[in-house]
């Protein structure tokens, strides 16, 4: 629907009518019992079965506040991560979090460098804060870091950066991020969205916590959406110094968590055996995947997450539009990812074993 700006009602500010909405995969197919929701990068392994305990005891205290500092979540993260609870804050998964972070930052005039297969949140939330977004070219499908840096103007306040990126479960080594804030100006803050951090198993990679330790103008996001299966609690945290946090606090709600998150949050970063076996049963899939992926003649970006981006002929019959309507009438849901400026790609979420093999047998089919 296209709202038009009207003289005999209230208005929103300028901008917030250009923003494309997010719009989150689908979730079911009329007429299809048996669906894999293969679209939003969700764990097939779920959260701990501790987090669903302390979610459970949490129903008795409904009728009083949460913590308002998120105590007992702070110390979980900061206990398991090693880090200082004082340059933590929890969000409200941690879209909020970068929210306020653009709210806090930006200002009309100000701009914000985003990447071009970036995570489109970061456009939105631009916007939203009144300020102008910077797309900036990739390069293989992954940040190109001169690029960036060329990109910065005097107005320039936040520059975004997913590492590994979503759709494209890429990531820049740390020496590439360690290139990129060595080249920022003092005044620019760099977010390092590192909602994939577990998952990734390279040596050469690093989610940022050394950057923000050691400058004063770095941030790390993290979140309990991915790993910790529990996107439905919404949870995030961040990583930052003091005084971006003290500048954040002003700007947050003061009770942002819900009681039960902070209870269940606690306990799914606690347990690290979940988490391992996990992070386990990713690699093997996303390892199966992509090989299968590419035997049946597809191209797919190598991803360090726990999705892939498929790619599909130029063929019109066998386009990602046609597969996503044959794998849809069949009972997977990938996601589209047009809006990310890949029109003929599918990003698919490694899923339990029926359904990564469900989709490469369905996917054969239809490229037969
Ligand atoms: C899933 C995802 C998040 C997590 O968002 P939440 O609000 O914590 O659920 C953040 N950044 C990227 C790039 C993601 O893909």
């Amino acid at each position: 629907m296209t709202i038009m700006p009207n003289a005999n009602r209230p208005s929103p500010k300028r901008g917030v009518l250009d923003i494309a909405a997010y719009i989150p995969g689908k979730e079911s197919v009329p007429g299809v019992a048996k669906v894999y929701k293969l679209s939003a990068n969700e764990t097939p392994l779920g959260p701990s079965p501790h987090a669903i305990e302390a979610y459970q005891a949490a129903a008795h205290r409904l009728g009083i506040y949460p913590d308002g500092q998120a105590k007992a979540l702070k110390e979980a993260i900061a206990e398991t991560q090693g880090l200082n609870p004082a340059n933590i804050m929890c969000g409200n998964g941690s879209d909020e979090l970068l929210s306020l972070l653009a709210q806090t930052y930006l200002a009309p005039g100000d701009e914000a460098v985003v990447t071009e297969h970036g995570f489109l949140l970061y456009k939105i939330q631009t916007i939203a804060a009144g300020a102008t977004p910077v797309t900036v070219k990739e390069k293989d499908e992954r940040v190109d870091v001169d690029a960036v840096l060329e990109a910065v103007t005097p107005r320039t306040r936040i520059v975004f950066i997913a590492n590994p990126n979503n759709p494209t479960g890429t990531y820049l080594p740390f020496e590439e991020v360690r290139r990129l804030h060595a080249g920022l100006p003092r005044t620019v803050l760099l977010i390092l969205d590192a909602a994939y951090a577990e998952y990734v198993r390279r040596n050469d990679y690093e989610a940022g916590v050394e950057l923000v330790s050691s400058s004063e103008n770095v941030v790390m996001t993290r979140t309990f959406s991915k790993i910790h299966g529990l996107p439905g609690l919404r949870i995030g945290w961040m990583y930052a110094p003091a005084h971006v946090i003290d500048a954040v606090d002003r700007v947050r709600g003061p009770f942002n968590l819900n009681g039960a998150a902070i209870a269940a949050g606690a306990a799914a970063i606690r347990d690290r055996a979940h988490v391992e076996m996990s992070v386990a049963f990713n690699d093997k899939w996303l390892r199966w995947l992509d090989a299968e992926l590419t035997a049946l003649g597809l191209r797919v970006t190598p991803s360090v997450g726990n999705f892939l981006l498929v790619h599909f002929p130029d063929d019109p019959e066998k386009s990602a539009e046609k597969a996503d309507a044959y794998l849809t009438s069949k009972g997977y849901i990938l996601r589209r990812i047009g809006a990310y400026g890949f029109p003929n790609a599918l990003r698919l979420t490694v899923g339990p074993e029926e359904a990564n093999r469900g989709v490469i047998a369905v996917l054969s089919d239809f490229l037969k």
